[in-house]
């Protein structure tokens, strides 16, 4: 059984743990340097990526995770999580910092106010049949990304909602909390092959 970690600082940490449990692996909340060496994987909740940050720097773990990354661990990041993950963030909080590893432009709350929140069905070719059920909540957007990372999904107009570069992947929305287990699944196959 794969072991994933899931980075519990902040966010919806028990969403990500049920999908992952559904799907066989030995799920366990990270917190602290040595619980993540313990794991074969990580993934980045949804939440507010600044806090996230924040607590991450006051628990020693923005440089643990960095080298990690740095070394190959796979990680799912949604929502406040693939920020996390972006080289590069627009509209972040004055020095809000990222673990980076994918190479793209995120934009924070890309969305604005009226339209925070949405659902769409979303076509995700590396995944087929049937289209993604994609909840949005205050999401990113991948505002751009460079020649390393892969698209994997875009809206209809072309504004790019999940990313995959190596062993990290991200997604603007939120499998999580409507029964998809299908980018959870990819993970695992991920940290298995890695
Ligand atoms: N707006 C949040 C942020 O900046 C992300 C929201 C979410 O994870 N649902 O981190």
């Amino acid at each position: 059984r794969p072991r994933v970690g899931v980075l519990a600082l902040q966010g919806d940490v028990r969403e990500h743990a049920r999908v992952l449990t559904d799907l066989g692996a030995d799920v366990t909340p990270v917190r602290r340097p040595a619980e993540l060496s313990d794991v074969d994987g990580l993934v980045l909740p949804g939440g507010e990526s600044s806090v996230i940050d924040k607590l991450s720097r006051s628990f020693g773990m923005q440089q643990p995770i960095r080298d990690a990354i740095a070394a190959g661990l796979p990680v799912y990041g949604t929502c406040a999580g693939l920020i996390l993950l972006a080289d590069r963030i627009v509209d972040g909080i004055a020095g809000q910092q990222t673990f980076g590893g994918i190479d793209a432009t995120v934009r924070r709350n890309a969305f604005g106010s009226q339209v925070d929140s949405f659902e769409t069905d979303l076509d995700v070719p590396v995944l087929g049949e049937p289209p993604v059920h994609a909840v949005f909540i205050r999401a990113p957007l991948v505002e751009s990304a460079g020649e390393r990372a892969e698209i994997l999904a875009a809206l209809d107009d072309g504004r790019i909602v999940a990313v995959r570069q190596g062993n990290l992947i991200g997604t603007s929305f939120h499998p999580e909390v409507t029964g998809e287990h299908r980018f959870h699944a990819l993970f695992l196959d991920t940290v298995r092959s890695a």
